[in-house]
């Protein structure tokens, strides 16, 4: 998970979305694609397609975790405790759809764009039973906020897992433990169709598909240094940069190996 900016005003399009009352989130497509640019939230794959009609019969290049990668507007505290009937559980009474005007699921700063299956393995979970923990990492939380998803979490690059540093404690750690465990960030993702088992195919973990990317990373960037270093620093640059998949374990992955002064 990487850290984005959010911009401070919120887009036309949920503005108006407030003033209807409709709870079609499809309007913040486009704007939340530009602020995350086209890259999951969460997983930091980068959907494909705008629906699952687009995407029939498509591959991706997450193959064969193929199932499902088009993207959505993810409510990152969920909708069901935004916006409930019981005041005391939400603060919109308005029987829903449509909303009222100040009802919280409108919210610009809890809106961020995930892929379907992130947003289906998130559902309407939120760390309320009881735990230490108190919400999930927000993405766009301030950088120099001790939750911030770059102050929390690492990568183990022998196996591409993602976990929490180490020198994390109280409840930023139990959010993000409990963001990694929720949030499946290590697993599987996606359904797998029966003619799938029978082609071979296997369900691969987001853990093992950014092993594989590092370790193309890391073979692209030695090829280059002996046959194209005058190239070396774009192509660092543009494997970190947060509009590229997977970008904050390849940006973990080169500033700590030889080529890490070609990112400055
Ligand atoms: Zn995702
Ligand atoms: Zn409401």
């Amino acid at each position: 998970m990487r850290n984005i900016p959010r911009n401070s005003s919120e887009p036309t399009e949920l503005t108006t979305l407030r003033q209807s009352g409709d709870e079609d989130f499809g309007p913040l497509d486009a704007p939340l694609d530009a602020m995350f640019e086209g890259v999951c939230a969460y997983c930091e794959r980068k959907p494909l397609w705008r629906s699952r009609q687009d995407g029939v019969g498509a591959d991706d290049t997450d193959l064969p975790d193929r199932e499902g990668l088009f993207f959505t507007c993810d409510h990152v505290r969920p909708r069901r405790l935004l916006c409930n009937p019981d005041p005391s559980v939400g603060q919109c009474t308005a029987k829903s759809p449509p909303h009222r005007f100040d009802c919280v699921i409108y919210d610009w700063h809890n809106l961020v764009y995930a892929c379907q299956p992130c947003n289906a393995v998130k559902g309407g979970q939120w760390p309320t039973d009881g735990d230490v923990a108190v919400s999930y990492i927000n993405p766009c939380e301030h950088p120099d906020n001790p939750a911030a998803p770059n102050r929390v979490f690492e990568y183990d690059l022998d196996s591409g897992r993602l976990t929490v540093r180490g020198d994390v404690s109280g409840v930023p750690r139990a959010n993000a433990v409990q963001t990694i465990r929720d949030l499946a960030l290590n697993d599987p993702r996606g359904r797998i169709e029966k003619t799938s088992y029978s082609a071979g195919e296997r369900r691969i973990s987001l853990a093992e598909l950014r092993l594989r990317w590092v370790s193309d990373l890391r073979k692209t960037l030695d090829i280059i240094v002996e046959v194209a270093p005058s190239t070396l620093t774009d192509v660092a640059r543009g494997f970190v940069s947060s509009d590229a998949r997977f970008s904050s374990i390849a940006r973990q992955f080169v500033e700590g190996s030889r080529y890490r002064h070609y990112l400055t």
